[in-house]
């Protein structure tokens, strides 16, 4: 039997918690953890739409990238559509689960699904995260193989495109147990020296807490000598936007047609064309507007990202193309992304993608002054 549970927990591995920001409320939000699922149905939003389609579809899980809770409630009444569809998911047993900023910030979430359908190359995260261990730990030469092979299989060691990354020094370690204690190497009580390695490997916070376990069931000794160091190192595999490269430089008018052919859109509102081609473009799905220092910084010509205020285009200062998809338009590729993570991991398990549109946002565009553009 499939629970609630299974399923969120493998999103948890792809996206961990740890990794969203402060004032986020994802996780699930409605629900039981150990209900059997049956089916579940993806969405961008939860609304009283969705929830209708999920029992139409007799799907008993929602996955949401956008939390429906998200500040407190203090009443649930019909009176908002917010409300009214967690009302509709309690009655129908639905739950309600939401992956939102810990998978705006792995590199093959939100920004990996908008960086694919543009066709951008050599990628980088655009803000790396600061969530980085080192942890060191002095073994025996001849376990050094095992406890190194076990800190591997659950990921520590892992440097950008690179894994099993560690260091190893050799030395003396020395100790003498109390009378009571129980060495592995010497005896209780007398004083013994031991050729040791000295290992060191990188962990993200995720992995910290598997990281000591694993080290105390793989480590010979009764007590385990180890070293937790808190880095100021950048994560090149977990933050915010992304950075990547066009597979051929674009003027601004043909990037902006490019823009409108690859992601389906209707509208883009967007800054002053810049003289220069467009090659590095930067990316957020959802309002990215404060990493527009990030893009700068890593080169961007162009930065794309929603939820702009009139005044962040007098901050593209003309010298990069800052473009507003719209929030809906940036993020929704990443349905089908979760729809595949779920079918990977769970073949016989059947996931939907949510037939609705919940954009709140729709456009009335008329040219009547010159100033727009049709293409
Ligand atoms: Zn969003």
């Amino acid at each position: 039997m499939l629970k609630i549970q299974s399923i969120t927990n493998a999103l948890e591995q792809w996206a961990p918690p740890s990794l969203a920001l402060s004032y986020d409320n994802c996780g699930l939000l409605v629900g039981d953890p150990n209900q059997r699922v049956e089916k579940a149905i993806v969405s961008l939003d939860v609304t009283e739409a969705v929830v209708q389609e999920a029992i139409n579809q007799q799907a008993n899980l929602i996955i949401a990238h956008h939390p429906i809770i998200f500040k407190g409630l203090r009443s649930i009444q019909p009176t908002t559509d917010s409300q009214r569809a967690i009302i509709l998911a309690i009655k129908h047993d639905i739950a309600i689960y939401a992956i939102h900023t810990n998978l705006d910030r792995v590199d093959d979430g939100v920004n990996k699904a908008l960086a694919d359908r543009l066709n951008l190359t050599n990628r980088c995260i655009l803000e790396e995260a600061s969530n980085l261990y080192k942890l060191i730990t002095f073994v025996p030469t001849k376990d050094l193989q095992t406890v190194r092979n076990a800190l591997f299989a659950i990921g520590a060691g892992s440097i950008g495109e690179y894994e099993k990354a560690s260091f190893i020094t050799s030395g003396v370690g020395s100790f003498q147990g109390s009378a009571s204690s129980n060495p592995r190497i010497g005896k209780a009580g007398e004083f013994a020296e031991v050729e040791e390695e000295k290992l060191e490997v990188l962990l993200t916070d995720t992995l910290l807490s598997s990281a000591l376990k694993t080290l105390h069931e793989h480590h010979p000794y009764e007590e385990v000598a180890y070293d937790v160091v808190s880095l100021q190192n950048k994560n090149q595999n977990h933050g915010s936007g992304m950075i990547g490269e066009l597979r051929e430089p674009l003027s601004s008018d043909d990037f902006i047609k490019y823009l409108k052919n690859h992601l389906g859109l209707q509208l883009v509102r967007h800054s002053h064309p810049i003289d220069n081609k467009i090659n590095r473009v930067a990316i957020c799905g959802g309002a990215g507007f404060d990493l527009l220092k990030n893009a700068r910084q890593k080169g961007a010509d162009a930065f794309v990202t929603a939820d702009l205020k009139y005044h962040n285009f007098f901050d593209a200062d003309s010298t990069l193309l800052l473009c507003d998809i719209g929030h809906y338009e940036s993020e929704h590729w990443v349905i089908q992304e979760i729809k595949d993570y779920l079918t990977r991991k769970f073949a016989k398990f059947a996931v939907l993608s949510i037939t609705v549109n919940t954009n709140p946002v729709h456009y009335s565009i008329s040219i009547k002054d010159g100033k727009g553009k049709k293409d």
